[in-house]
């Protein structure tokens, strides 16, 4: 009987050890399996993870992350705990701890966001240059063991009875560019933009639209003021200063002018200094951790809208350029708040006006240009004559001097919904900017609708890899995310956007960020190919037909099609007497899918 009762305490004990790291008992594993260490089998591992006891809180997210994963694909849930207890042999290590596990690591090559994983015996070590690297490790990590994070709403997490991993493995990595922004709506999402390691934290509206990344997930590069552009309106505003002090606004043909949108600031006037330089103390007052303070002249309709004054019109005539003033002026501030805030950047941008870099001054350390690209979209900056002066532009401001981010245009603003083919570019340019020196990237979406009617979220998805690393596989990465996005239906969806391109890239068609889908395309679709396309989509939604959300990406995706022919009076939208109500039930449908918006901030009417 008493010997009964001990064998029930020690199988209780054995369940209850076994429980408290979630898995069953693990002490039969072997701690290797065909060469390989051995991380989980059969929902059973050896292994903990550790944090430092003074973790941060990006750490803690680290360590919940891998945990989650790794339960999600083999059933076992990993005990965290802290480097306060005696290293067990069999670990993962999250981030910067007092084990004595990273003789291996070169802290200076990975910078902050970097990131290293190796295994040492049979630690595996996760550690990157702070938080941020550290969780970008994680990610890293679990897409080497299948994990994909296509979309907010669409991961791949493979289903793993064993979980291995090389004895001397290793993988280290770093990001190609410092500041890396898919701004599009779509990609928002915080979660997805750790990910995807997208860092920019840049917004607009009084920081109403745009990225947050909270220290929780290890934070990103924000900007101090209500918006990160065309902020000089918000620096010196018209309505508090003009009346009584116009000499600090554009003097434009003999006279100060105040019409908003059509106006900058007078950048030699002392006071508009003074005021600029309070002004963003303010801003680091209300968001201290702001790393970015954009000095940036306002969208002007008018493009001579800079200042023509005397002592303006002196400086732009000594730098043979209308951003001398601009520069001159950022140079100034910058240097005035280097000891107040250290780890600051000064940016204004190379836009219309002030497009070329000045002849003589030379930027300040903490200053940085954005660079503003247009260009021909389906065509490579390198591979298209009507880029050359694009080319040219960067390349003299990086002869002069300058760190520059580009500003890369990638969607169509007049027609959110215009089907455009420019995928083909976006690799080859991401490599030119990586080998000029560019040091981030502003990739510009549809950054008002948080779906996407066009191919917002696949965009999103290769511009943040490209971003991180401009020669990864890209036509792999592509066909993942069809596969996954899309379901059944990607394979037909991926031939539907390889036709496009194919069309406009044989045709040498070329076209913009404003131009009208029925020019794209014009004389390029012939009423076959038109039915050969329409197929093409139905196909698609009947085989995304068994999954939900698959589904619901293939005909939100099918929006830009259909627009295309709404526009063009083609295929059903050929019935004359029909358009007005095909028209209207294609908007309902637009709103159905979460779409609203037509074209940069005009809202789809709706028709019920
Ligand atoms: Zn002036
Ligand atoms: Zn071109």
């Amino acid at each position: 009987m008493k010997r009964h009762i001990l064998w029930i305490l020690a199988i209780i004990l054995i369940g209850v050890c076994g429980m408290m790291n979630g898995c069953k008992d693990p002490s039969s594993l072997p701690d290797m399996e065909n060469g390989r260490n051995l991380l989980v089998k059969d929902e059973m591992s050896k292994y903990q993870i550790v944090l430092s006891s003074e973790a941060e809180a990006s750490e803690v997210t680290a360590a919940n992350e891998l945990q989650k994963y790794i339960k999600s694909m083999s059933g076992c849930s990993l005990e965290i705990t802290d480097d306060t207890s005696a290293p067990s042999g069999h670990e993962i290590v999250i981030g910067q701890t007092a084990r004595d596990v990273y003789g291996d690591f070169d802290w200076d090559w990975m910078g902050e966001e970097g990131y290293t994983v190796l295994v040492k015996d049979f630690t595996l070590v996760i550690a990157g240059g702070s938080g941020r690297g550290t969780l970008y490790g994680v990610y890293g990590f679990l897409e080497s063991l299948g994990c994909r994070f296509f979309a907010p709403d669409c991961e791949t997490v493979p289903k793993l009875e064993t979980i291995l991993i090389d004895a001397d493995y290793r993988d280290s990595q770093r990001p190609a560019f410092s500041f890396r922004d898919v701004f599009w709506a779509c990609a928002f999402d915080e979660e997805w933009s750790v990910k995807q390691r997208v860092n920019s934290c840049f917004n607009l509206f009084n920081r109403t639209l745009g990225r947050s990344i909270s220290p929780e997930w290890g934070g990103g590069i924000s900007n101090a003021g209500p918006q990160h552009v065309h902020n000089f309106e918000m620096l010196v505003p018209v309505d508090k200063y003009f009346e009584s002090h116009p000499e600090y606004f554009s003097e434009i043909n003999g006279k100060r002018t105040s019409e908003f949108l059509y106006s900058q600031l007078c950048l030699t006037n002392e006071d508009v200094f003074q005021i600029v330089v309070n002004q963003i103390r303010e801003w680091m007052k209300e968001n201290p951790d702001s790393k970015v303070v954009p000095i940036s002249q306002n969208d002007s309709y008018v493009i001579e809208s800079y200042c023509t004054c005397e002592n303006c019109k002196q400086i732009n005539r000594q730098e043979r350029s209308y951003s001398g003033t601009l520069i001159w002026f950022v140079n100034r501030v910058a240097e005035e708040l280097k000891d107040e805030f250290p780890d600051v950047i000064f940016e204004t941008l190379a836009y219309q006006f002030s497009a070329l870099p000045p002849r003589n001054l030379k930027p300040a350390e903490n200053v940085i240009v954005r660079y503003c690209i247009s260009s021909c979209a389906p065509h490579a900056l390198t591979e298209c004559p009507a880029n050359a002066s694009a080319v040219e532009n960067i390349e003299k401001w990086l002869e002069a001097g300058f760190n520059l981010y580009v500003w890369d245009y990638t969607t169509n603003f007049a027609q959110y919904l215009c089907p455009m083919p420019n995928m083909e570019r976006l690799q080859k340019n991401a490599q030119y900017f990586y080998e000029k020196g560019i040091k981030g990237v502003f990739a510009q979406g549809n950054y008002q609708d948080p779906v996407s009617g066009e191919f917002g979220m696949l965009r999103s998805y290769l511009l943040a890899k490209l971003l991180w690393d401009p020669y990864t596989d890209l036509e792999q990465h592509k066909q993942e995310f069809l596969n996954a996005y899309y379901g059944g239906g990607g394979a037909k969806v991926g031939e539907y956007l390889d036709i496009l391109h194919g069309l406009v890239l044989d045709h040498n068609r070329e076209f913009n960020l404003v131009s009208n889908a029925v020019d794209i395309f014009q004389g390029l679709i012939t009423d076959e190919m038109l039915a050969e396309l329409d197929a093409l989509w139905a196909d698609a939604v009947a085989a995304a037909e068994d999954d939900e959300t698959a589904l619901l990406h293939v005909r939100r995706s099918e929006l830009q099609y259909r627009y295309y022919k709404m526009l063009s009076k083609r295929g059903e939208f050929s019935d004359e007497e029909n358009y007005e109500a095909l028209a209207a039930a294609f908007n309902n449908d637009c709103g159905e899918l979460g779409v609203s918006y037509f074209s940069e901030g005009n809202p789809i009417p709706w028709n019920n």
